[in-house]
């Protein structure tokens, strides 16, 4: 069975809209998939249409990703199995999203004194009717200005401590991970190995997610060397953390495709195990 828990659209900063979405998830032949865009429900209901139409046997999962601040690090929360019309949740979601608004106008200022005028509209009308996210200015700064590419205008202007670095007014980990589970959900720490942190601060952040109550941890990374991922596994099992994979697609691509994070492990518990899953072959598959 192919499962894959972390996914973008539109309704971020992913380049498909649900119905895409959708579609690749049948060309790609994934089973399981959850969509998880940055701070909104909001692309769900959409592809549940979607897949009611063109794909009756995908199992769609209700799922968030949640923007969180701890130390000065941005932590990411992968909200698995939603509620997605709970109000607490809905509050929740409807302040982040106030929040990368205010956010958004920072960056501009910052841009427009590295000499980009006119960013936020140009990034607005990219992000269209979904949530507003760095991601966008990149794309404003690689087409409509002279940045090289993605990755630079990351590494020269929106990346940690660069020109147009904005500190958003995240919420800490504790106050994510229990909105989640108020909506029914779980609440999985999301790609540990892309925090840009040591070992050390990295066994800091999985002991304080799970004295936080955090559920699960996602555990695939394709591309990344195989101690790192021995590290993160190690990590899941000293904190009794179920083990969850998600490729975190936001295109297609040949390292980011959907459904490329096949899950083995004999030790850790997935953290669908006890999900209500169609197939009769509920197994955990090697990876591709
Ligand atoms: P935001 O949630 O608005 O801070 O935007 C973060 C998003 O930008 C991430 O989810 C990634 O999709 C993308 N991103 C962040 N850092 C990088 C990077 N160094 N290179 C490419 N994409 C990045
Ligand atoms: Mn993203
Ligand atoms: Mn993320
Ligand atoms: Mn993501």
């Amino acid at each position: 069975m192919k499962i894959d828990l972390h996914s973008h659209t539109t309704f971020s900063d992913g380049h498909l809209t649900p119905v895409e979405l959708i579609q690749r998830a049948q060309t790609m032949q994934v089973d399981v998939l959850a969509i998880t865009d940055h701070d909104t429900t909001d692309g769900l209901a959409m592809a549940h249409e979607a897949a009611g139409k063109h794909f009756p046997a995908l199992q769609l999962i209700d799922g968030v990703e949640i923007s969180t601040r701890w130390h000065n690090f941005e932590i990411h929360i992968v909200g698995l199995a939603i509620d997605k019309q709970h109000p607490v949740l809905q509050d929740f979601l409807n302040q982040q999203q106030q929040k990368r608004e205010e956010r958004a106008v920072n960056i501009a200022e910052k841009l427009a004194k590295c000499g980009f005028e006119g960013v936020l509209d140009r990034a607005r009308r990219y992000a269209g009717e979904g949530q507003i996210t760095r991601a966008h200015f990149a794309r404003v700064l690689v087409n409509n200005y002279q940045v090289n590419s993605f990755e630079s205008a990351f590494k020269l202007y929106l990346g940690k401590g660069k020109r147009a670095a904005v500190k958003a007014q995240w919420p800490g980990m504790a106050e994510a991970i229990n909105v989640i589970q108020q909506a029914g959900g779980r609440a999985v720490l999301a790609h540990p190995v892309h925090y840009d942190m040591t070992s050390k601060w990295l066994r800091r952040l999985v002991a304080q997610f799970s004295a936080d109550g955090g559920d699960g941890i996602e555990v695939v990374f394709p591309g990344i060397n195989a101690d790192k991922q021995a590290f993160v596994r190690e990590l899941a099992q000293e904190h009794n953390l179920l083990a969850s994979a998600g490729s975190d697609f936001h295109f297609p691509g040949r390292w980011t495709e959907l459904g490329r994070c096949g899950f083995a492990s004999e030790v850790l518990t997935p953290v669908w195990h006890d999900w209500d899953l169609k197939s009769s072959n509920s197994s955990i598959e090697e990876p591709a």
